[in-house]
């Protein structure tokens, strides 16, 4: 799933490629890709795109009355639309401009439906479903306020960072390599954490999300999480790029935990409700 890093840096390149273009309309492929009724996407006809921008791992699509609130989920994309065709595969949703120019196209390839667009007013952006219940930016969060959050309600870090709630831009890889870089073990109960910890734990993300920006910045499209930069996420046997020690895994269902024994947990090797594939 794209997280901070690769939102980010996609907003940007639209942003580039699409703001001032006047949109002439916004087409619904599928029942389920306009998540809201009211306002009524075509308040946005006629006028320039402001910017693609960014909250959390939302895309958010600016016209001066209206935002289109993007979420790509697990596989979609907000694409470049040179062809326009009529029946776009894994196309949910076109926004078409007033010009010579490619049209914007979301796309979800697999079967689960889930990325979406959500309407909303621009002045109440923020406060309106989906951006009213994330939590403060994770790459902007300060030590106090990140240590605040993690005594509110004590869970284990990895779910913590995942949790959109608490802290907003980071996914299944990026808590993978915040928990690395913090030498804090993923079950790190955050009501133990310190305030050393936290400290800890928001150079860590802002390291993280650098190094996946200045890699996602390089790019003319948004990568797919294989290419993505990182010293434990995905590398599963690997060597620990800081120890030497062997990368381990904790797996579940719709992802896999990922850390270094020697730098995180003193050696010990994690085990859940599954059983750890490598050295149990
Ligand atoms: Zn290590």
């Amino acid at each position: 799933m794209p997280e901070m890093p690769e939102v980010q840096a996609h907003a940007e390149r639209l942003s580039g490629d699409f703001a001032g273009q006047r949109l002439e309309r916004f087409v619904p492929i599928t029942f389920t890709a306009l998540k809201t009724a009211v306002p009524a996407p075509d308040k946005a006809y006629g006028l320039p795109l402001e910017e693609v921008g960014r909250r959390g791992k939302y895309l958010l699509v600016r016209f001066e009355p209206i935002t289109f609130v993007v979420h790509l989920m697990q596989g979609g994309r907000l694409l470049v639309d040179d062809k326009q065709a009529a029946k776009p595969r894994g196309g949910q949703a076109r926004f078409v401009f007033d010009w010579s120019g490619p049209a914007l196209l979301l796309t979800e390839q697999g079967t689960e439906r889930r990325a979406g667009v959500w309407c909303v007013d621009r002045d109440a952006e923020l406060t309106s479903t989906p951006l009213d219940r994330l939590g403060p930016e994770a790459a902007t969060i300060e030590p106090d306020e990140l240590l605040t959050r993690f005594r509110e309600k004590s869970m284990r870090l990895h779910g913590f960072l995942r949790d959109q709630g608490r802290v907003a831009g980071i996914g299944r890889r990026l808590a993978n390599e915040v928990c690395h870089r913090a030498r804090l073990s993923p079950f790190a109960m955050t009501g133990k954490l310190t305030a050393n910890d936290a400290a800890t734990v928001v150079t860590a993300i802002r390291d993280s999300v650098a190094e996946g920006l200045d890699y996602e910045r390089t790019r003319d499209d948004m990568s797919s999480s294989k290419d993505r930069p990182g010293r434990v996420h995905g590398r599963t046997g690997a060597t620990c790029p800081v120890c030497g020690d062997a990368i381990r895994a904790v797996e579940y269902s719709g992802y896999t935990v990922n850390y270094c024994p020697t730098c995180q947990t003193g050696g010990k090797v994690l085990a859940d409700n599954t059983t750890s594939k490598f050295l149990k």
